[in-house]
């Protein structure tokens, strides 16, 4: 089986500064895997290297099999099977919900206004904004705009879905909503890797959980052992800190 993501020995620098010192990981096709750690450790750099927003200093990364770091490999056609969803949500302010999530459809798929507007409104539907469609984002809550920005990324029709602390911005009233899209998500068998400091939502949702520090993968393992029996010190700290 192709692994749906696959890191080997990935390295990254930014100037002196080693962020990333000899990442191993896979995700299979349907797995969620989430990702903590400490801040500063590396985790927003290794998601940033899964599509090519930071380009690795040294090792390789296969999306689908398909070796990201190869120059000849066409990176869009690779990006385009990846959804990402920051912790700042990023949605366009003069665009409504609707507009929001039909834009990069039409621009990067080339759908059509019509087919573009259905997909838009089944998945605002689907995160639970419908109602929404022609707000604009500051008369959205935060939680709903975060909402907005998985439906743009789902409209697209990834193959698996990069988060990156989804729910960090958000006022805590408003995490669970976010959480509860994310978990369908994963429950309708999409493939994920999710940085995250909700360590109920890694212990109930992710099949692996990867503790990250100072550019290493501390430990790796499923989330009843990560976070439920933790082998290091490092990460028994780290829990300690969090939970
Ligand atoms: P985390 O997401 O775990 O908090 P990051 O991957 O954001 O960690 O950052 C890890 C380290 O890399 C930090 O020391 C940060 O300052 C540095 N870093 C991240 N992005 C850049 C960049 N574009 N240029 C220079 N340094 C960066
Ligand atoms: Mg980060």
């Amino acid at each position: 089986m192709t692994h749906a993501i696959e890191i080997a020995d990935l390295h990254k620098h930014f100037g002196k500064n080693e962020v990333l010192k000899g990442i191993h990981m896979t995700v299979d096709p349907g797995q969620v895997v989430c990702v903590i750690g400490p801040s500063g450790s590396g985790k927003s750099t290794l998601l940033r290297c899964v599509n090519l927003l930071e380009v690795p200093t040294k090792g390789k990364v296969f999306v689908e099999g398909v070796e990201l770091t190869d120059p000849d490999v066409d990176i869009d056609a690779v990006r385009r099977r990846i959804g990402m969803v920051f912790q700042q949500f990023n949605l366009f302010p003069h665009m409504t919900a609707l507009q929001n999530v039909m834009i990069a459809q039409q621009r990067v798929l080339k759908r059509g206004k019509k087919e573009a507007e259905v997909v838009a409104r089944e998945n605002l539907d689907k995160v639970g904004v419908g109602a929404k469609c022609d707000a604009y984002p500051a008369q959205l809550s935060g939680g709903q705009q975060q909402r907005v920005a998985i439906a743009r990324a789902l409209a697209m029709n990834p193959d698996l879905m990069l988060f990156d602390e989804p729910t960090s911005a958000l006022d805590p009233e408003l995490v669970g909503d976010v959480l509860t899209v994310m978990r369908k998500l994963a429950e309708e068998g999409m493939t994920m890797l999710v940085v995250t400091h909700e360590m109920g939502f890694a212990r109930q949702v992710a099949d692996r959980v990867v503790f990250m520090d100072g550019g290493v993968i501390v430990e790796d393992g499923e989330p009843a052992q990560v976070i439920g029996d933790p082998q290091q010190e490092r990460t028994r700290a780290f829990l300690h800190r969090v939970l």
